[in-house]
């Protein structure tokens, strides 16, 4: 049983790719910290909410501790260790919370560019290397083929070139990294992104009360992260022609004008409002446009 706190613990990546956008995106939902003198722990100044910087692959083990009760974390790095666990006959006691919208990235299968790639069933008998054992291990069951599994902590990429394998299974964002080592991906086993990480269990209450208080915070995050409140007037004739317009936003508020025919809309989009999108606005009657920026969002 994890020991009773009244404050909350996030882990999250020290330094590398997560590190920074997990903290802008925490900080977004009205979190402050003091950083302690060895940068590992930082103390939550708004809120009972601390973080404890780590390395990511750290994470799902320090959840599944109760040494944090939260942790930002890719999903390959959760899944894997998931995967690792079921195949060990254990419960998994870690699970993702919330997708998070940066990160993100995919677990490939790649192999030689001259290979004349027929399907799964070519990798029979063949030397795959990767970091992802486990998610290797259930596709390739999944798929009836059996395959060495080469675990390699680092440098996955250069394996083949190496000699100590004939294809790899690999994290891919662009694919420049796999098309500089002469190899193209093949299959995806698992589209990642940043996720939001937690216990299976759940908490007890004051720190359930705190994770149920972040979650809406981070909903709201999210959703206004690529939003725009837009504000226009129109003759009410014209409504009918002026909604469709607005495929991405939140059914409009219509207000009337005072002393005036003509009724004020306000709609939140979640879609670029882009110069076109105006034009077309004010060519079907809409005038008085305005576009504003959301700063903050509680559904
Ligand atoms: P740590 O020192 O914390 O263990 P790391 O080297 O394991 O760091 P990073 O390379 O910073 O980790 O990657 C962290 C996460 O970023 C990955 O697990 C993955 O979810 C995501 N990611 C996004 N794009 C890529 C990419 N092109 N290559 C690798 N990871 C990526
Ligand atoms: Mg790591």
């Amino acid at each position: 049983v994890p020991p009773s706190r009244d404050r909350l613990r996030i882990a999250i990546q020290k330094s590398g790719r997560l590190a920074e956008p997990a903290r802008t995106l925490l900080a977004s939902c009205g979190l402050h910290w003091r950083e302690s003198r060895d940068r590992l722990f930082c103390y939550g100044e708004t809120l009972p909410v601390d973080l404890l910087l780590v390395r990511d692959d750290d994470i799902p083990g320090l959840i599944a501790d109760g040494v944090c009760d939260l942790g930002v974390v890719g999903r390959n790095v959760l899944a894997e260790q998931q995967a690792a666990q079921v195949a060990d006959g254990r419960e998994p006691v870690f699970r993702e919370w919330l997708p998070l919208g940066f990160g993100g990235c995919r677990l490939a299968l790649a192999v030689p560019e001259d290979w004349g790639w027929q399907g799964p069933a070519q990798l029979s008998g063949k030397r795959i290397a990767t970091s992802y054992p486990s998610l290797l291990a259930r596709w390739l069951a999944d798929e009836g083929v059996s395959a060495d599994v080469v675990m390699l902590s680092g440098s996955v990429e250069i394996a083949p070139r190496l000699g100590q394998a004939d294809a790899i299974c690999d994290l891919v964002s662009s694919g420049a990294t796999l098309a500089a080592n002469q190899l193209k991906p093949v299959a995806t086993l698992c589209e990642s992104e940043a996720v939001l990480a937690g216990p299976v269990a759940g908490f007890d209450a004051v720190r359930g009360e705190l994770a149920a208080l972040l979650m809406r915070r981070l909903d709201g995050a999210l959703r206004i992260r690529h939003s725009k409140l837009l504000l226009f007037q129109a003759p009410r004739d014209v409504l009918p022609t002026l909604l469709p317009l607005l495929p991405d936003a939140e059914t409009p508020t219509v207000m009337r004008v005072d002393g005036a025919d003509d009724l004020a809309l306000q709609a939140l989009c979640h879609g670029a409002v882009t110069w076109q999108r105006l034009e077309e606005l004010k060519r079907a009657g809409a005038h008085g446009l305005m576009v504003l920026p959301v700063e903050g969002m509680l559904a």
